[in-house]
Formats: C-alpha cells, structure tokens, sequence
C-alpha cells in the first residue's frame, strides 16, 4: 500500500521455499533428465535408456544399471540436501561426481510424480517407491507409502509424470512439446559422445524408432557419424592439450577445414560434466576463423578436466556454468593445439593437390 508503513516480513511456508527451489534448478524437462543421466553415470551405469512423452512434460523415464539405491535409503532420498556424495563443504573442492547437492530429486519430487525403481546387488528383489514434495507417498490414496517389493533388474528405473502439475504458469510456458524432445535428444547425445563406453537409447513413448540408439561398444568416432552425420565424422582430427602449471588436461575432436556450416556445435564437457562457456565459443570460433570461408562454423568435441581444486561448480543452480583459474592461459592453449592441427591437415591436402 502506500500509508508509508512497512509491510511485515513473513517467513515463507517451506512447501513454497522448494517450489521455487526447484523452479530455479528445473526450468524445463532436458534439466530433469540432464540430472537424471548424472545420476545414472554417478552410479556406474553402462547402459541408459529414455523414455519421453510430450517432451518430458508427460513422462520422462530414465531406466540405468547401475549400482542401485538401497531401501533403506529410500525414505531420504527426496528429500532436500540427501547426497551420497559430498560430506564436508571442503569436498567441494575435490569433486569428481556430477551430483554434489543432493537437490536433483528433491526438487523434481517438489514439482512433479516421481516414482523410483531400483535394485542393488545384494537385494533379491528391486523396491519400488513413490514421492511427492520430498517425502513417501503412497501408490495410491489409503495404500501404506512404504516401499514395495517388485521385480526388477539391477539398476534403477526414475519415472518423472506430469512435471510443473502444480507451477501452472511455467507448464503453460511451454509451446511445442517437440522443441522439449528436441533439446532432450540434443542432451542425451551429448552425454552419448562423451561417455564413450556407455550405451545409450531415447525414444518416444508409444513409437516404436528409437530416435537415438547407441550401443556401448560403438567408438567415439562412430557415436558422433551416428548423431551428426558423416560429413562431420569424416572430416574430424584428434587434439589433446595439458598444462600442469594451470592443473588442466584436454582432448577432443574437431572437424577439418573441409567442414563448414552456418552454426558452431560444441559439445563441450567440463570435468565431465555438460557446460556452456560463451568464453570457449568465442576463442574457438576466432581460432577457426583463419581457415574457414567467411560465416563459416564448426564442430567441436571438447572434454577439459582441470583439477577439481581450480573449479568452483557451484556459481550456477542448474550447474550450467562453471568457473576455473587460470581460464585464459588455459583456453589459449587449447585453441593453439587446434591451430595446429587444422594447420597440419591444411598442409597434407596442399601436397595431395601438389602430387
Ligand atoms: P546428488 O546427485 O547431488 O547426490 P540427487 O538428488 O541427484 O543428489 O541424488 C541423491 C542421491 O540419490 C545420490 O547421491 C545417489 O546416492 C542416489 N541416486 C540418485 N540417482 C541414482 C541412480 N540412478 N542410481 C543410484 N543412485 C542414485
Ligand atoms: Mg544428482
């Protein structure tokens, strides 16, 4: 109002605190199943498959091998900050998991019907358990919330229904559902290039083409002629790059001066984790500047590990960004071994036209 007088300050219901929480780290269906994949990758998997309909707002369902949850840990495990992977604040600093906050799921229960499904190695049978708002729900009204045993392979099942149910606004936000599939067939392909030994698969519910099939066996080179096209695979050189003085190691593959197309794709990784960097694009870009023709882009496979104690993860809630020391030494580096090698492949076509 306007008598002068201040309003009140309230504490906010808890219930309200994650809804937001959650809204922040969950923008839209691709950030459920990038924390998903994460998980699953955490957990040893080999093997990935996914499952959408309507661009995840339906259903997103991410079925792995690995390790499983033990059901004795399924009462916390949606709820907010349960993490098996980070103790202390200082383990921050030598983290080499993709989790660390333990508010993937507890924010996805806050905004969605999860369902877990998972069986360890020493359990003979999988359980089977249902959450909403961070705590045991029930199957259905007037059932007991606790686990249930079912039958199932070693692995874990997350079944994601109906995410942003309850944030109206942002479920009407959404336009097309297949602008969602898309940017979810884009993350899972990214995942599958970079996780080179794991096999991954995601389709559309209902259909019977899978719209990506990898098997684990599949090189990285192949996963990429797979998801990109030969015109990308065939022209493509290795480069790798190291500097102990700034703790980074790098390796990656990029497409020749033979490619060229309107749109860089970098798929870039750090600490192999999915990031953007606006900082990496630019210099890349520049880099290819001198070979390419006028407006033309590339493609770039860029996986950087950098010494955990160099990287502060946590700049970001959904963990897009990342940042580390030394960036500019670290980023010339790398763009002078991609100088390099593309100067190289310059040089042997130039004999092969010569001779
Ligand atoms: P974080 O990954 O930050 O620990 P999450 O909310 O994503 O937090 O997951 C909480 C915990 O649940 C993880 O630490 C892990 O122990 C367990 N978990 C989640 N997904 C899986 C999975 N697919 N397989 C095995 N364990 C899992
Ligand atoms: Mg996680």
């Amino acid at each position: 109002g306007d008598t002068g007088a201040p309003r009140r300050i309230k504490a906010l219901d808890p219930d309200v605190v994650n809804k937001i929480a959650a809204g922040e780290i969950i923008v839209a269906p691709v950030h459920a199943l990038k924390e998903l994949m994460e998980n699953a990758v955490d957990a040893g998997s080999t093997s990935l498959e996914v499952l959408v309909k309507e661009g995840g707002l339906k259903l997103l369902q991410i079925t792995d091998n690995g390790c499983g949850i033990d059901r004795e840990d399924l009462p916390i495990l949606c709820e907010r900050f349960t993490t098996s992977k980070l103790q202390k604040f200082e383990d921050l600093q030598s983290i080499a998991t993709y989790g660390f906050r333990g508010e993937a799921l507890a924010s996805i229960s806050h905004i969605a019907h999860l369902t877990v499904t998972t069986k360890t190695a020493n359990s003979n049978c999988a359980w089977r358990a249902h959450y909403d708002g961070g705590k045991l729900v029930p199957a259905k009204p007037g059932q007991s919330s606790d686990p249930k045993p079912v039958a199932g392979r070693p692995g874990t099942q997350i079944t994601v229904e109906d995410l942003f149910y309850n944030v109206p606004n942002r479920r009407r936000a959404f336009r097309s559902a297949s602008d969602e599939y898309n940017k979810i067939i884009d993350m899972v392909g990214r995942y599958a290039v970079h996780c080179s030994h794991v096999a991954f698969s995601c389709k559309k519910h209902g259909e019977s083409t899978t719209s990506i099939a990898i098997q684990s066996a599949t090189s990285q080179v192949d996963r990429i002629r797979q998801l990109h096209g030969g015109s990308v695979a065939n022209e493509l050189v290795e480069f790798s790059a190291a500097d102990d003085r700034y703790g980074f190691k790098a390796s990656g593959m990029v497409t020749n001066a033979n490619y060229s197309v309107k749109k860089t794709t970098l798929l870039l990784f750090i600490n192999h984790r999915c990031v953007e960097s606006s900082n990496i694009r630019k210099a890349v870009e520049q880099t290819y500047a001198a070979f390419l023709p006028k407006s033309g882009h590339p493609f770039v496979y860029l996986s950087l590990e950098i010494d955990p104690q160099r990287v502060d993860v946590n700049v970001h809630p959904t963990k897009r960004e990342v940042n580390f020391l030394n960036e500019d030494e670290i980023i010339q580096a790398i763009c002078e071994q991609i100088r390099s090698k593309l100067a190289a492949v310059d040089t042997s076509r130039t004999f092969l036209t010569q001779t």
